[in-house]
């Protein structure tokens, strides 16, 4: 009998490998391709979000619903049979991600547009190997090498670890290339010009966006002014986490791509991260939100960040809930309209007042009162002054005169 085709856009049942687990999954046909006679087809998993997009050979693919069909059917189970860590972890991608439905029901269109493709499968950044979610437009990457060793200070990359041994022993870096803004304990935040900065902002990038569905990460660097955070450890100040800001003043967004590095995620560093690009628009007297759509993972951190500030708003005793109003809660946290009412309307804690049409006073019904919470950057230690074109008056085209010519002055 001959073997299947697979041509590409078409579906097919692939194996969905995690760990030592594996199960069927249907699939898109992306694209093929042939290495020394083995046939490999790229794949995205069709009910997964695309960070699991891989490469599988002819063995690991079958004819649509051979066997995601009997997967459906409740195969018997031991007594003590239990959900695995694997397959809880990929159900929680599942779940984290079906604000993504559209983009996943359009992956393959999305994809035909990129002109790259995920041949970085682990990063090597200290003592950590990560599994790679997406493609990064590495050039220059030999063939049959899959995995990156990076410095985990200066973002440099290479292709095996003897290089990189090279590297560690006569690396000079002990921080980001950029200002220190910002210091809390073992925590700073360094400024850093993607003008100024290019090779750093470029790897910083083609690092991160191995991490981010968010194809802006890798545009031109020169665009954005980059805020990293970093961890003081013996090696140096090492970035955890950054976002990054465009210079550009008719732009109304506090910041433009957030990410805490996968080996630092859950220590809270994203609510750090935000909480900064907060206090430097307050700064700048901005008055905004992140760049949308967010990521699934930026959109989850930030959800929890929002709901932390509107609760610690709600809760305080100086405020009456019942005539508190949402222009209240954006003046006093911060954050702008739409994103206070898409926080609200998630938690189901308030409902507009009847016959008041605008802005309208609202009425929270009771929650689960919240932690003691606590502001993370204080504005006191921020030594930061904005650059005059960074101050938004769209009003105002001298400032964009400004913004062409200035470069950042020497402190
Ligand atoms: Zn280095």
């Amino acid at each position: 009998m001959d073997a299947p085709e697979y041509p590409v856009g078409s579906h097919a049942d692939g194996l969905l490998i995690e760990g030592s687990k594996f199960d069927w999954q249907e699939v898109i046909i992306l694209k093929k391709r042939t290495d020394d006679g083995i046939e490999r087809f790229y794949v995205s998993y069709v009910a997964f979000n695309k960070r699991l997009d891989t490469w599988l050979t002819r063995d690991c693919l079958a004819p649509l619903h051979k066997h995601t069909t009997e997967t459906m059917t409740p195969a018997p189970k031991t007594p003590a049979a239990k959900t695995t860590k694997s397959a809880k972890s990929l159900k929680s991608i599942k779940g984290s991600t079906k604000q993504t439905k559209q983009s996943q029901s359009t992956v393959a269109a999305a994809d035909a547009h990129d002109d790259f493709e995920k041949i970085i499968d682990y990063i090597v950044m200290g003592a950590h190997k990560l599994k790679t979610w997406y493609a990064s437009p590495y050039q220059d990457v030999p063939k049959g090498v899959d995995t990156l060793w990076i410095c985990p200070i200066c973002f440099r990359y290479h292709f095996d670890e003897t290089s990189y041994t090279r590297h560690a022993a006569k690396c000079t870096a002990h921080h980001p290339p950029g200002d220190e803004i910002y210091r809390m304990g073992n925590l700073s935040f360094f400024e850093v010009d993607g003008r100024v900065q290019k090779q750093f902002c470029r790897n910083l990038c083609l690092c991160c966006k191995l991490f981010l569905d968010h194809k802006k990460v890798v545009v031109d660097t020169d665009l954005f002014l980059f805020y990293c955070l970093t961890e003081t450890t013996p090696m140096g100040c090492q970035t955890v986490g950054f976002f990054s800001k465009t210079f550009d003043p008719e732009y109304r967004n506090i910041l433009a791509c957030i990410l805490t590095l996968p080996q630092h995620q859950k220590k809270g560093f994203g609510k750090v991260l935000i909480d900064f690009s907060y206090a430097l628009a307050k700064r700048e007297g901005r008055f905004g939100g992140p760049e949308k759509p967010l990521s699934d993972l930026g959109k989850i951190s930030f959800l929890s960040y929002w709901r932390t500030a509107i609760l610690q708003f709600l809760y305080d005793p100086a405020n009456n809930v019942e005539e508190v109003t949402i222009d209240d809660i954006c003046t006093a946290t911060q954050i702008q309209e739409r994103d206070v009412v898409e926080t609200l309307a998630t938690m189901g804690i308030c409902r507009r007042s009847r016959g008041d049409e605008s802005k309208g006073v609202m009425v929270c019904l009771p929650h689960k009162r919240p932690k003691r919470m606590q502001r993370l950057v204080s504005q006191a230690k921020l030594h930061w002054t904005p650059l005059p074109r960074m101050t938004y008056d769209p009003a105002d085209r001298t400032r964009l005169d400004i913004y062409a010519q200035q470069t950042r002055p020497v402190r």
